[in-house]
């Protein structure tokens, strides 16, 4: 299928920018999208996994080549035949993305390249908070990135911690006190003339991590976040895991220890009552009656604080139970725990390991847990990848 102009226009009368994605038959687009997530790949390695004969595979692949969607790396391999295998991957360039990540004061902003390469990042303090001061702030941001980069960025994704829905309205956002829902995908894309795409946080930290981060290649994974809330991302069969729910947090509310202390809808020693930051600062600074804040409450209990120590070993033994649960639950036992408040997982970790190990039956797989420091950035990137894959997965969402 060869497309003669660079650009259509969608139903507000935006210009879209086609990519050279865009100009590809279905059937070359799959093949593209099986080196965009496991490439490089081998041209013998890409038709056994498409179960496609090394002929057509050559047939089919030689358009994407020439189109500038495919190219061959330089570091050629060999194969069994001692031939240069000269691996194929994705033209890095082939297209761009902006990942815009909101949070309560400021809004972190990254461009990537097709491969969620991060080529440059901005953020801006968010002081109008309602929907056009945030959809302004916005839009500067990709004003900023597009023009430093020269590139016109091919999608849009805002991520935001709230409920959100089609990727597109902002159902709630405590964050902004917005309690009616707001169209910002639709705001976003008037005023940056791009089409826009929006998600939940934690939600787009899972894809981006499934697709190009510590869980790429895997069949399933969960993403556990701590800090303000508590979240939750599953991946199963490589797919996340969505429901219209996904961006209540849902996971908060897990019940992890009978005797614990209150949350605010009243249950009794929830995640987020026994996990989030201010849970444990807050206990912390009822116990020494001084106020400390959640890093030093951590610091408290390293230094040997008794008080201290108490709060942050329950907060570690609650958290090893949430890990089991999501372990037990899911048989996800490949578990990434990030966010504000992660340090937990490492300042009282043998407290959470032993719960962890308690909760599970002794003959399940051993639990794989990983503590990245991910960065403002790898959470702007979340949304980026959600508009990747708006792009090259029009099909399945
Ligand atoms: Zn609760």
């Amino acid at each position: 299928m060869e497309v003669s102009t660079a650009v259509v226009w969608d139903h507000l009368g935006v210009t879209i920018a086609l990519t050279p994605w865009d100009q590809r038959t279905e059937t070359e687009q799959t093949i593209a999208l099986e080196v965009l997530l496991h490439g490089p790949l081998a041209r013998s390695a890409l038709a056994r996994r498409l179960g496609l004969s090394p002929a057509s595979l050559t047939r089919l692949a030689g358009p994407l080549v020439d189109g500038g969607l495919l190219e061959e790396t330089s570091d050629n391999g060999t194969g069994p035949s001692g031939r240069p295998t000269r691996p194929l991957q994705v033209v890095a360039a082939a297209g761009h993305f902006l990942g815009v990540r909101l949070t309560p004061d400021a809004a972190h902003a990254v461009i990537t390249n097709l491969r969620a390469e991060i080529l440059s990042s901005a953020q801006a303090p968010i002081g109008d908070t309602s929907p056009e001061g945030v959809a302004t702030t916005i839009a500067d941001l990709v004003d900023r990135l597009r023009t430093e980069q020269g590139v016109v960025p091919n999608r849009v994704g805002v991520s935001v911690g709230g409920l959100v829905e089609a990727h597109a309205r902002i159902r709630s956002s405590p964050f902004f006190g917005w309690h009616e829902p707001v169209d910002l995908a639709t705001m976003v894309r008037k005023a940056t003339g791009i089409p826009t795409v929006v998600d939940n946080d934690v939600m787009a930290l899972t894809r981006a991590q499934s697709w190009f981060g510590y869980g790429r290649g895997l069949d399933r994974f969960a993403v556990i976040t701590i800090g303000v809330g508590i979240g939750l991302g599953i991946v199963i069969h490589g797919e996340l895991v969505e429901s219209p729910d996904s961006g209540l947090g849902l996971a908060q509310h897990f019940p992890l220890d009978a005797a614990g202390p209150l949350c605010p809808l009243g249950h009794q020693g929830c995640a987020q009552a026994m996990l989030s930051d201010e849970a444990v600062a807050t206990r912390t600074s009822v116990a020494l009656r001084r106020t400390v804040t959640y890093d030093e409450a951590l610091d408290l209990a390293a230094q040997g604080q008794p008080a201290a120590k108490t709060v942050v070993d329950q907060a570690a033994r609650a958290l090893g139970r949430l890990i089991a649960a999501v372990a037990n639950l899911t048989t996800c036992y490949r578990i990434i725990i990030t966010g504000e408040g992660a340090r937990l997982a490492e300042a009282a970790g043998d407290a959470m390991q032993q719960q962890a190990a308690a909760d599970r039956d002794p003959a399940a797989a051993p639990l794989h847990l990983q503590t990245p420091h991910l960065t403002p950035d790898d959470w702007a990137q979340g949304p980026a990848v959600l508009a990747i894959q708006t792009l090259v997965r029009p099909f399945s969402r």
